[in-house]
């Protein structure tokens, strides 16, 4: 099987379905990822391209760990990639047409973070823009950050059990 990971920061491929991502391995599946940003805001002690490339590097270390065998870095900006989804739908669209995953993995669309929901807009987007293409379309899974999604009444970390320190 052909997977693809949309993951809008690194880190959110292994965070989100890492362990989905092993198993997947271990089928032998064709697996690849795309960054939609290098998560460069999360380095904030470094200039933008310097923390692009920790991360990035970060991010291909991760994908041998994890068996993911193509990584794609679309380098939309960090926090505002919403504000450039025609761009975003430019760089993905030839990345589908090649990799034409039969099963995706992305965020879910109510988690609260901006680049997280904008992932969901991006991928939408490209499908709507390929719907004359010959590959048929992939099936959707929800990646597991979603402990992101916004509470819909109060905040729910105070009912959390406490983890065991290691
Ligand atoms: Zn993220």
């Amino acid at each position: 099987m052909r997977v693809l990971v949309i993951a809008p920061h690194p880190d959110d491929e292994a965070i989100g379905c890492g362990g989905a991502l092993c198993l997947h391995a271990g089928r032998r599946d064709k697996i690849s990822a795309v960054f939609i940003t290098s998560g460069e805001m999360g380095l904030k002690h470094l200039t933008s391209e310097k923390a692009r490339q920790v991360r990035e590097a970060e991010a291909r270390k991760s994908a041998k760990i994890l068996g993911i065998q193509t990584v794609e870095f679309l380098r939309l900006p960090d926090w505002t990639s919403g504000e450039h989804i025609r761009k975003g739908v430019r760089l993905l669209q030839p990345i589908l047409d090649r990799e034409a995953p039969e099963l995706i993995y992305l965020p879910h669309p109510q988690e609260w973070h901006p680049d997280h929901r904008a992932a969901v807009r991006l991928v939408r987007a490209t499908s709507a823009a390929r719907r004359h293409s010959q590959t048929r379309p992939a099936r959707l899974r929800n990646l597991d950050t979603a402990h992101f999604v916004r509470p819909r009444r109060k905040h729910l970390g105070n009912d959390l059990p406490q983890t065991a320190s290691r």
